[in-house]
């Protein structure tokens, strides 16, 4: 039998929950079918393990400012993050308001930065000042001081020379997001809300468009292995790893050229109670030269589901799979005419990114542990354990001049007609998830954003929307206070 709705979303994670409120509260009385592979939501890349929780606001992640060649460091990145941030602080304070988020899921953790040598504490001073302009920032702390970060972060202090320099900053108004707990609490309303379907184990196969410009899904029931074909007016490809293979299916003009390239995350726990209570900071300090940047090593204080542990890393594993669940075959099954030129240039553009992973996968258990003791020096080996976290996919498309590029971020491809929208990448991610939609629904549902019914929805959930707070001091300073009342976080 043959189904028909107007919204199809394929997977329940972070992205694929947040598109599905969004619709639900635009448009009401609208038909949203759900699909997810897995027999649980949020169970690959936003599972509270398999990410570093970190609320992405770009207080402490280097690799958002990067120095130029006159010595300048350029914050664009960190302010669009920054206020992207704040636009997701916005939505789940609405969501909290409105009983849809109902388990705590964010709380405060400072976040710092935290590095060594001359021109790195130069950098971060220079950062500092300039970001320190603006109200999103204007709160972070500079200091040289081993006395004054001692009271910051002790545990990194104990057993650390105290002649050796260093540059510390430090915002009070960091976050750890449990991005697991959003999805379940997303998706949990939306299987309660009238005219929307959730199916779980259900793994959506191919796309074929019709003439009609509507989409035939077809979908995989996993406990039974039958196989259905489903017809939409609009589908989101939010399958996170699985989202190219998908976008390739689908066929439109628009996803050509696009390749991914697999990294996995590897993290070092600690559980160890006695360990654990002294450390209350999200430490970021800087990437090694070549290395991607969700390879920035940190020590952070995480808390899921009400347990304390310290997490440090990432360490990059290689692996040919887009999931964690996925299959080897995968990197193998994406290679398309229209993309192994951009990817053979990737391989060749890019000897720093690869001589990193080679040099992270041959490290031994000494050598990692010989970097944690970097940043805590009096670590003991049998407190910390080595874990898998989540795969990412990063992008690589074609480029003019090089043949193609490794990109870091996210970016959403849609067809023309706005039919389908695929999300591709991983970074800042999960933090950025509320922006990221409305991007999607800026470029597929453009008449009905400029409508009034849906401009009013909008501003009822995100107040700031539209509104720049990056320029807008007082109304930046306004939303954080108004959303970490809500939240109850420190401002
Ligand atoms: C190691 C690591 C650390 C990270 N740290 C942070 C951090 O500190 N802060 C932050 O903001 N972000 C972080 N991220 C990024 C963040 O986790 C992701 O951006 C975010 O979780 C992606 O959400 P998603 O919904 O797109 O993907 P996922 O959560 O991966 O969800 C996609 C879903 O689609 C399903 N699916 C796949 N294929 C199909 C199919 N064919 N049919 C049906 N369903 C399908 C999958 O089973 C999955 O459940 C990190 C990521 C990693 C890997």
């Amino acid at each position: 039998m043959k189904t028909q709705n107007d919204v199809t979303i394929i997977g329940a994670g972070i992205m694929g929950a947040t598109m599905g409120i969004m619709m639900k509260k635009l448009m009401p009385e609208s038909k949203i079918t759900i699909y997810e592979k897995l027999n649980k939501v949020a169970a690959e890349s936003s599972d509270s393990w398999n990410n570093a929780g970190t609320g992405h606001s770009a207080f402490c992640e280097l690799n958002y400012t990067p120095q130029q060649k006159d010595g300048s460091i350029n914050i664009d990145k960190a302010l669009t993050i920054a206020s992207s941030f704040e636009i997701s602080r916005q939505f789940w304070a609405y969501l909290k308001e409105e009983n849809v988020l109902t388990e705590p899921f964010i709380k405060t953790v400072p976040h710092m930065s935290f590095v060594w040598g001359e021109d790195n504490i130069n950098f971060l001073r220079k950062r500092h000042e300039a970001m320190t302009k603006y109200a999103l920032f204007e709160a972070m702390k500079y200091s040289e001081d081993f006395d004054e970060v001692a009271t910051w972060v002790p545990m990194m202090m104990k057993g650390r020379d105290r002649n050796e320099r260093m540059g510390v900053t430090r915002m009070q108004a960091g976050t750890d997001v449990n991005f697991d707990v959003i999805t379940k609490g997303m998706i949990a309303f939306l299987e309660k809300a009238d005219g929307v379907e959730v199916y779980l184990n259900y793994q959506v196969k191919n796309l074929y468009k019709q003439k009609d410009g509507s989409w035939n899904i077809k979908v995989k029931d996993r406990n039974t292995g039958k196989v259905k074909i489903t017809n939409t007016k609009f589908v989101f490809i939010g399958a996170g790893g699985g989202s190219l293979p998908l976008l390739q299916k689908s066929g439109i003009k628009e996803g050509k050229g696009y390749g991914g390239f697999p990294v996995s995350g590897k993290f070092m726990k600690c559980m160890n109670p006695d360990v654990i209570k002294d450390h209350r900071a999200k430490v970021y300090g800087k990437a090694a030269e070549g290395s991607p940047p969700m390879s920035m090593p940190h020590l952070d204080e995480r808390r899921i589901n009400g347990e304390g542990s310290l997490l440090f890393g990432p360490y990059a594993g290689m692996s040919m799979k887009f999931l964690k669940t996925g299959s080897g075959l995968d990197l193998t099954k994406s290679l398309r005419f229209n993309n192994i030129r951009p990817m053979l240039a990737v391989a060749k553009n890019e000897f720093g990114l690869i001589k990193y992973l080679v040099g992270q996968v041959m490290q031994s258990k000494t050598d990692r542990f010989k970097f944690l003791k970097l940043y805590f020096p009096e670590a003991k080996e049998e407190d910390w354990e080595l874990y898998t976290a989540g795969q990412r996919v990063q992008i690589m498309k074609k480029d003019k001049e090089k043949g193609g590029v490794l990109k870091l971020g996210t970016e959403i491809i849609n067809s023309a007609d706005g039919t389908l929208a695929a999300l591709l990448g991983a970074s800042p991610g999960a933090s950025t998830a509320v922006t990221t939609m409305f991007e999607v629904l800026e470029k597929c549902f453009a008449d009905e954003m400029a409508s009034g019914n849906w401009k009013e929805k909008i501003a009822e959930m995100i107040p700031s929307y539209g509104k720049s707070l990056i320029d807008d001091a007082e109304l930046c300073r306004k939303t954080r206070k108004a959303t970490a009342k809500v939240l109850e976080l420190e401002e």
